[in-house]
């Protein structure tokens, strides 16, 4: 079932769109426990100054300024290996639209 941007954001605004958000992201972390530990990896790596802090960093598809850090891959050898994208070019790598326009 697919919802237009603006539905989801409001849906997500309410409090019961908290909870399922909330739910739905544990559920994410639980279906593969290794999105977790490379999350945690990243994180460590931005803490001892390895990896650059995401927020002084483009966007590797758009001239946003980056917010996340995208894991092409899951494994542990790739825990490292991300790819610096502002939320909505995220979102769209792992084919999802962006629901706050902002
Ligand atoms: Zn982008």
């Amino acid at each position: 079932m697919t919802y237009s941007p603006a539905a989801q954001r409001r849906y997500h605004q309410t409090e019961k769109g908290k909870r399922s958000r909330r739910r739905n992201q544990r559920a994410y972390y639980r279906r593969d426990k290794r999105r977790g530990l490379a999350k945690r990896m990243v994180q460590s790596a931005i803490a001892k100054g390895i990896i650059p802090k995401v927020a002084s960093r483009r966007c590797a598809d758009c001239p946003e300024p980056a917010a996340h850090y995208h894991h092409p891959s899951y494994e542990r050898e790739d825990w490292l290996s991300v790819v610096p994208l502002c939320v909505r070019c995220h979102y769209a790598r792992h084919g999802k639209v962006y629901a706050d326009t902002r």
